[in-house]
């Protein structure tokens, strides 16, 4: 027998969740469970942004995505290459232009999937795509025009 962190409920040892609290008890299940939650703030995110009304807690009914749509294929590719895009062109102002490409670079981060993925971590489920955009606008903006005026 093991007890579970957490709760401190006696568990079989080859439990791989607590049967209390639902803690994972092992690596592996941690990251299975991760990888769950991340799922599912996807699914969320994309019924949402499909017109689906958005079910803000994205509690029950999941159901697993095992692909991307085409759409959101399509998306994350485009955030990818404007993301790296971004990147480099900002990599190149770095020596004489080190303010605007501060804000590029930034940008560019911003837009990648990942980011915006992480973006689940705090705040339960992961910012809107068109949320990620407006911040890649908004700092490329800064970015564009701290180069004209400096430039
Ligand atoms: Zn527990």
């Amino acid at each position: 027998m093991k007890t579970c962190p957490r709760c401190d409920s006696s568990l079989d040892d080859e439990a791989r969740y607590c049967v209390e609290c639902g803690t994972p008890q092992t690596e592996d299940a941690a990251d299975e469970l991760n990888e769950f939650v991340q799922r599912q703030a996807q699914q969320v995110a994309a019924e949402s942004e499909g017109g689906v009304d958005g079910d803000e807690d994205g509690g029950s009914g999941f159901v697993p995505t095992e692909e991307l749509t085409d759409r959101e294929q399509l998306w994350r590719r485009g955030c990818y290459v404007l993301g790296y895009g971004t990147i480099v062109v900002a990599l190149t102002l770095v020596q004489n232009n080190p303010l605007s490409a501060l804000p590029l670079i930034l940008a560019g981060i911003a837009i990648l999937p990942p980011i915006r993925r992480l973006t689940a971590e705090p705040l339960g489920s992961p910012l809107k795509r068109e949320v990620m955009a407006g911040i890649y606008a908004v700092f490329a903006l800064i970015g564009i025009a701290l180069f004209v005026l400096l430039g």
